[in-house]
């Protein structure tokens, strides 16, 4: 498999020539990789945080072969089917009340991208031309145009630098910082009005699963509502469950005009993503004039069979036994934290929800050779983590066990 992979295949954020080594996997099963000579690994981040109920689960499974022998896949533009309708009443009705559509695509980047179209031409609908988009330092939002623009994180993205839309950034607030900011801000609104602000709620991931207070965004929304800039909460990371809430966007006061998910959406069986929106986007695109509608589809939007797992998903994440487990390794991560509190190899041990992460005070590369030995070292200790420059994170499946999870804790622990 290797030999072949090697000769025919190009894969994501890898440079081939330092990195020629890739890790055949045969199966997967709850929190478990397995692969092709019968190692094990736990999966400690499910698989970019998408297989949050688990790999293979049975419940999925089932709801999406039953959709299989009913309905495969149908243009969704002048057509509708169960799926997409059922799956809009589930998602609507665990989002925050204001958001009232929801648009399909297929990925976390075309979800924010369509939240920046929706942001831009919001103002182009209303006679008013905005083109500026405001976006956090080390945020990350996808990787094509428009959200590549958008993400902070652009060390590799030089080739394209000169291509990018109009963004204009301020750093992650503090409440001790968001005064200035606050601030930098309305100077920059000033200067070019801005259309939209794109934000990771709570948490940026890509980044290296950084925190930061509702409290301290607050003020940022309430400014942005004053001023008509569409808000537009990238949950693609932080949806379904993982911060503590459903969304990161529940422990926020002011609710986002836009929610962008993907990953969990489809509990990691198929690749989908939904932009939902508040009435008020909606109703500016709402219109005799057909220019003034939203002109962005994919071949596959709202693929029946996505939409039989997402809603499959939404059902295993509001059942008892997901919840508690949810619960359950928060738990865990906050003893696991006290356990590391005396512990001089790290900083900035910090959880929220599911998610656990700490910096090792060794400064290394994103990307380089340290953090690839921290990896290899993971896996022979039969654990998938993927470190991010000197982060070490953890967000596993819910269904990880109590054994599994120690285990994961022990390899970090062997480490530091
Ligand atoms: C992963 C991610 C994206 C991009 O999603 P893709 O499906 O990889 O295109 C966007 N925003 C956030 C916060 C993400 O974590």
């Amino acid at each position: 498999m290797k030999e072949l992979d090697a000769k025919n295949i190009w894969h994501p954020l890898t440079q081939h020539k330092t990195h020629p080594d890739v890790l055949p996997i045969a199966k997967a099963k709850g929190a478990l990789l397995y692969d092709t000579e019968g190692n094990t690994y736990i999966d400690g981040i499910a698989s970019w945080y998408t297989c949050m109920y688990g790999h293979c689960n049975p419940y999925i499974i089932e709801k999406v072969y039953a959709q299989m022998q009913q309905l495969d896949q149908i243009v969704f533009s002048g057509f509708t089917h169960q799926p997409a309708v059922d799956l809009s009443e589930k998602l609507l009705a665990i989002l925050p009340d204001n958001q009232q559509k929801v648009f399909f695509s297929d990925n976390g980047s075309t979800a924010t991208e369509v939240g920046i179209k929706m942001a831009l031409q919001y103002h182009f609908n209303k006679g008013n031309e905005r083109h500026t988009i405001l976006a956090f330092e080390e945020a990350f939002h996808g990787d094509t145009f428009g959200a590549m623009s958008a993400s902070g994180l652009s060390v590799y993205n030089g080739p394209f630098d000169k291509h990018f839309i109009d963004v204009v950034r301020i750093p992650v607030p503090t409440i001790e910082t968001v005064d200035s900011i606050l601030k930098q801000l309305k100077e920059l609104h000033l200067k070019s009005p801005l259309a939209g602000f794109i934000y990771e709620p709570l948490v940026q991931g890509a980044a290296g699963m950084k925190m930061y207070q509702p409290e301290a965004l607050e003020p940022i929304l309430a400014f942005c509502k004053a001023h008509t800039i569409i808000t537009i909460a990238d949950e693609v990371m932080t949806g379904f469950g993982k911060t503590g809430t459903l969304f990161a966007s529940d422990q926020i006061n002011t609710k986002p005009d836009v929610i962008c998910l993907s990953k969990a959406l489809t509990a990691g069986m198929l690749p989908m993503a939904i932009s939902t929106c508040s009435q008020h986007i909606y109703d500016a695109f709402y219109s005799n004039d057909m220019s003034k509608g939203l002109f962005h589809a994919h071949t596959y939007t709202a693929n029946p069979l996505a939409c039989a797992a997402a809603s499959a998903g939404i059902d295993l994440l509001l059942s008892q036994e997901i919840e508690k487990s949810r619960l359950r390794i928060h738990k865990a991560h906050l003893a696991f934290k006290e356990r590391l509190s005396e512990n001089p190899t790290i900083t900035n041990v910090r959880v929220k929800g599911v998610i656990f992460a700490l910096e090792l005070t060794k400064k290394m590369e994103r990307y380089g050779s340290m953090r690839d030995q921290l990896f290899v070292h993971f896996k022979n200790k039969g654990v998938f983590l993927r470190p991010l420059g000197n982060t070490i994170y953890i967000l596993p499946p819910y269904v990880i066990s109590d054994k599994q999870l120690k285990q994961v804790y022990e390899a970090i622990e062997e480490v530091l």
